[in-house]
């Protein structure tokens, strides 16, 4: 054996150097011996070095006992420990090597001999030690992996997908299982061999680990089939385009041996949670869609599930991050002007909400509102659309446009939520606009649900001082006896009225008597999704008041909307004869 590299800890300076001295004495052993007194220095020396062997007295001036031996075990990361014992601490001596001490010495009864040889015999028990260690690991690698590749094999695949699987259970994740089988693979092997053929299969692994992330499991089931764990998918297109990338990575050239070989793969794809619950009917279903993929057309991949399109995993995603969407601030508003058909001057806007997911871009209200309705988000959602909206108006009455109301719409859950009064005049109250200038939308089928809590609401809300609109009229078939009883200032002429209303003759006659009607109740109607000017002259000649709609102006930004009003020459409440046909 070369040098040993020895750490003697032992505060008696005499039975140090007789240690010392027995080493040499042998003559057989060239060894460097690093001698300490205490157990603090013994810890800062293995921080810093590295030995063969640590001889340890117990007792020690900082440390006694078994506790002596534990603290030099941990820091000595798998140096073998020979204990140095007084004639009366044997069985202290035994236990430690219960703990793993390697041996222990009886000072004043050890000769040179025994020394070296228990020096020797340590280190050698420690490095076979290790080697049985690393073998039982490399055993376990190779229960678990797949020889030619060192891919996962299909056992490790099945853990992890399960593992994976109870996560995205937990947190309503989604994940995707790949079934890979190359075209062509088959013939390659009976044709080039072999050799070629395991080598092939080794560059497929190796693409394949190089171009994934660390986290997606890549594995070889067996002959050329392979299989991938891809995690944190949120829609459709995750899918393909990870299949798009993989299709290309591995339809490139291969250079084999000196041969070059072409080969294509066919993709399957299912994805928990449509496509099944467990690892087994996942991974069936992905091999499922691979035969189709193969049949179709050799190169392509498809999903398990044909009729999964965007709009499921639209959905799914949605309800997933709505509820992080206020904090991330994603939520923004639109603006649709409302004009006067008498005057052509914008006598309002209604704030629409939108949602900029940071991955599906903006969604419409239409996408999210029913959701937030069902878990009830819709009320920190509505709050805040509330105050962006009071906001918004404050800003721009301080640019002058100070007669312009802005209409905010009230869900049905937000019409019933205790706090509604309270939020409704805080919005208000940090806001500073006028009460007058915030207009509450209501949807008729909404206000009609309880007529005795909806006639009080309103009542209380129109004590605060702000306007009510009736919005989508006609469309909840209520007895217009009930409409009386609703204080109401401004009523909303549902779109589906005003698309016809100059083609169908029932559409105009419905609308004209909804006009006169409103009027002789003393509201103001608005006649919502005008699109052409067939639509805005009939409205005109009914003497509806107002119209909104993409005719004039569809919901822009915030920003957009004054520099809009003063291009339109007709900032908000500044009387002029501009007439609608002019817009
Ligand atoms: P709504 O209150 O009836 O709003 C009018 C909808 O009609 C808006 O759709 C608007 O973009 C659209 N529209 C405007 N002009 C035209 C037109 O000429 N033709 C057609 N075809 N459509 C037009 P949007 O923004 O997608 O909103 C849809 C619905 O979502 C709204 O219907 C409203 O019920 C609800 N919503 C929007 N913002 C909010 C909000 O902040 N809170 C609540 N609770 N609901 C909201
Ligand atoms: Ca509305
Ligand atoms: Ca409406």
């Amino acid at each position: 054996m070369s040098q040993i590299k020895i750490l003697l800890v032992e505060d008696n300076p005499g039975d140090a150097r007789l240690i010392e001295e027995l080493i040499r004495e042998t003559g057989k052993t060239e060894a460097a011996i690093t001698d300490v007194g205490s157990l603090a220095t013994a810890l800062s020396v293995l921080k810093d070095s590295t030995f063969d062997v640590v001889l340890l007295d117990l007792s020690l001036p900082d440390s006694q006992g078994l506790a002596t031996f534990t603290c030099v075990q941990e820091h000595a990361s798998g140096t073998p420990i020979i204990l140095l014992t007084g004639l009366d601490d044997e069985t202290l001596a035994v236990k430690a090597m219960q703990q793993g001490a390697q041996d222990y010495l009886v000072k004043g009864k050890v000769e040179a001999e025994l020394l070296v040889r228990a020096i020797r015999y340590a280190i050698e028990r420690q490095r076979l030690l290790v080697e049985m260690e690393k073998a039982r690991e490399f055993e376990q690698h190779l229960a678990y992996h797949d020889v030619l590749t060192n891919l996962p094999n299909r056992l490790l695949f099945y853990d992890r997908l399960a593992q994976a699987l109870t996560h995205a259970k937990r947190y309503s994740g989604k994940l995707a299982v790949f079934f890979l089988d190359l075209d062509g693979f088959k013939e390659l092997n009976d044709s080039r061999g072999h050799t070629v053929g395991d080598r092939l299969l080794q560059i497929v692994a190796q693409r394949l680990k190089s171009k994934l992330r660390e986290s997606d499991t890549i594995a070889r089931l067996g002959g050329d089939e392979f299989t991938i764990l891809l995690k944190g998918i949120n829609n459709a297109d995750d899918v393909s385009r990870a299949a798009v990338k993989i299709l290309e990575l591995l339809s490139e050239p291969y250079l084999v041996n000196d041969y070059a070989v072409t080969m294509s793969c066919s993709i399957g794809v299912s994805v928990f949670p449509f496509d099944g619950e467990d690892a087994e009917s996942l991974i069936k279903k992905a091999d499922f869609a691979m035969y189709r993929a193969k049949k179709q057309s050799k190169g392509s991949f498809q999903l398990y599930n044909l009729s999964m399109d965007v709009t499921t995993f639209k959905k799914m995603s949605i309800e997933n991050s709505l509820r992080t969407a206020i904090a991330e601030n994603e939520f923004e508003l639109h603006f649709q002007p409302q004009l006067s058909l008498k005057t052509g001057l914008v006598t309002g806007i209604e704030s629409l909400v939108r949602w900029r997911h940071p991955k599906l871009g903006l969604v419409y209200p239409g996408d999210f509102i029913p959701l937030a309705e069902e878990t009830g988000l819709i009320v920190p959602i509505g709050e805040w659309v509330l105050r962006s909206a009071c906001g918004q108006l404050g800003i721009w009455h301080k640019a002058g446009f100070n007669q312009l109301p802005v209409a905010v719409n009230l869900s049905a859950r937000q019409f019933r939520e205790i706090s509604l009064i309270e939020t409704v005049a805080g919005a208000l109250e940090d806001s500073a606009i006028e009460p007058g200038g915030l207009v509450l939308e209501i949807t008729e089928t909404n206000a009609m649900q309880d007529l005795d809590y909806t006639i009080s609401t309103l009542e209380v809300l129109k004590e605060i001082g702000v306007q009510i609109a009736l919005d989508d009229f006609g469309t909840g078939y209520s007895s217009l006896s009930y409409l009386k009883r609703l204080p109401i200032d401004l009523l909303k002429i549902d779109k589906s009225f005003v698309k016809d209303v100059a083609k169908n003759m029932d559409d105009g006659a419905i609308v004209s008597a909804i006009v006169a009607l409103s009027k002789s109740l003393g509201m103001t109607v608005i006649a919502e999704g005008v699109e052409t000017r067939d639509q805005l002259e009939f409205l005109k000649s009914v003497h509806c008041d107002c119209m909104q709609g993409f005719f004039f102006s569809e919901p822009v930004s915030g920003e957009e909307l004054p520099q809009f009003l003063s291009s339109n020459g007709v900032p908000a409440g500044v009387s002029s004869d501009v007439t609608v046909a002019e817009v």
